[in-house]
């Protein structure tokens, strides 16, 4: 009874959850999975997600680091229904229900030195007891509240909180191993634990889904949540992501900020998918589509053990989402990777094109970009191995004739393309790869490429056939 009292089963309330980032630094892939099953999660039930900016740590928090979180969430389209609310913006809120709490005996004011309370702590460390604080303040009639103190929460010292983890099970912890928190600093500002307790139930927070090292938070927020009669949301604390290796995940496994995804041509689809199943399955299925994931996702399924990162498989699933999302789609996010690299597009086939005809070549957007450039620019000079094999001398006629036919095509698609190279090569009475892989070298610069009708036909009649020629004086300087 007493645990199911704590979960929160209340059909009328709507499911509510949020991601609560501390903005001192990029969003990582271990918060943008806490982020994805907490936003799951409310999506899963109808719910609504909010975001939260916890900010309250002045000299580690930067509106930069704010601006790269709401950028990774944007670019992953987690979307929120209520925020971003900021902690340092809700001071006065905290202060009042501090204020309240002491009135209401909950809370009281300490003003023990630092010295008395080293002192206090040698002696419990020499007893071999437990380090925590003595109550000498909760009775003092003999300051004033104009003196210098903190404010201690008054923390039950019998019994045990018990809360049955979403993902973890029950877990108890006995009331003795919990201080007097200090909720209100000598400098005014309450502390971090106190505030997370007075959103979380601001917000009207149903589900706490967070990293698992919060674990240690949880207890003392739900005992500041019982003084308060707030509702105990159900909490649920995900376990870490590692390396491959192991090893706590670091800049030494590849990427670990989110945007560094972006850029490096992932999609979100893939780095979402990827994140889901680091740490949740159903069954054996490896391809979710955000629909499938919101219908399937439940907290009772996510692992209590840690997950390991693997790039391989993250590049497998981006592969799978640059040829199956559809090509309008993935193009406005390789549009994204042709600014980044430079390469003006205006002049040259539809970003859709390259979409269809790279799709199965290339894993990730950037390789994609990259290797597309000789649709949209110029190149200087061949790539050297493919120049010696196919730029011979052998090749000035095939090129020559190839460009005629080319040349007097009524019409500029890739069948006709397609043909001027068959007909080439038959009249010649070689192989279509005598005729095909100089022309390949001459019009992309490089020994690969997707099949060459489509490329001509993307490259457009113009610079194809200023290219051959260029391909054609090419080898006869060489041969001079
Ligand atoms: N701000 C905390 C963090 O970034 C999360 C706290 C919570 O979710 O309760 O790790």
């Amino acid at each position: 009874m007493e645990l199911k009292a704590l979960f929160n089963l209340d059909p009328n309330v709507k499911v509510r959850t949020r991601f609560a980032p501390s903005p001192t630094g990029y969003l990582h892939v271990g918060g943008a999975r806490t982020a994805l099953y907490s936003w799951l999660y409310a999506k899963h039930n109808d719910g609504e997600f909010v975001l939260r900016i916890e900010d309250t740590d002045l000299e580690r928090s930067t509106p930069e680091a704010t601006a790269a979180i709401l950028e990774a969430m944007e670019w992953l389209n987690l979307t929120w229904e209520h925020g971003p609310y900021f902690q340092t913006k809700r001071f006065d809120r905290y202060n009042e229900v501090i204020d309240q709490m002491i009135e209401q005996g909950l809370a009281y004011r300490c003003y023990c030195s630092k010295e008395r309370l080293e002192e206090l702590r040698h002696q419990q460390e020499a007893n071999k007891e437990k380090p925590r604080y003595d109550r000498h303040c909760l009775h003092d009639h003999e300051h004033s509240p104009d003196e210098p103190h903190v404010v201690r929460f008054k923390n039950p010292q019998e019994g045990s909180v018990v809360f049955e983890d979403a993902v973890r099970g029950r877990i108890e912890i006995s009331n003795h191993e919990l201080d007097d928190l200090i909720i209100r600093r000598t400098d005014g500002s309450p502390t971090y634990n106190f505030c997370v307790v007075v959103d979380d139930w601001d917000m009207g927070i149903t589900h706490v889904v967070r990293g698992e090292d919060h674990i240690n938070n949880t207890p003392r927020q739900i005992n500041i949540l019982k003084a308060l009669g707030a509702p105990i949301p159900v909490y649920a604390h995900v376990s870490m992501i590692n390396g491959d290796d192991g090893q706590k995940l670091s800049k030494r496994h590849g990427a670990v900020s989110v945007m560094q995804y972006r850029d490096e041509g992932y999609l979100p689809e893939a780095l979402l998918n990827y994140l889901v199943r680091l740490g949740w399955g159903h069954g054996d299925q490896e391809i979710f589509t955000l629909e499938e994931m919101i219908k399937l996702f439940e907290l009772e399924h996510v692992s209590k053990s840690a997950s390991a990162f693997n790039t391989e498989k993250l590049l497998w699933l981006n592969q799978h989402y640059i040829r199956e999302l559809p090509a309008e789609y993935v193009a406005q996010h390789l549009a994204w990777q042709y600014q980044e690299q430079g390469i003006d597009t205006s002049k040259g086939p539809a970003l859709t094109e390259i979409v269809s005809m790279l799709g199965e070549r290339c894993k990730t957007l950037k390789e994609m970009a990259a290797s597309s450039r000789y649709f949209f620019e110029e190149f200087d000079g061949f790539d050297e191995a493919a120049a010696k094999k196919h730029l011979k001398a052998a090749a000035v006629e095939p090129l020559e004739k190839v460009k005629e036919k080319l040349t007097a095509l009524s019409g500029w698609d890739a069948h006709s393309a397609h043909e001027a190279i068959e007909q080439t090569a038959a009249e010649l009475e070689v192989g279509m790869g005598k005729v095909g892989m100089p022309l390949r070298v001459a019009v992309t610069g490089a020994g690969q490429s997707p099949s060459m009708d489509v490329t001509l036909a993307g490259i457009g009649r113009e610079r194809v056939l200023a290219r051959i020629q260029k391909a054609i004086d090419f080898i006869k300087a060489k041969n001079a």
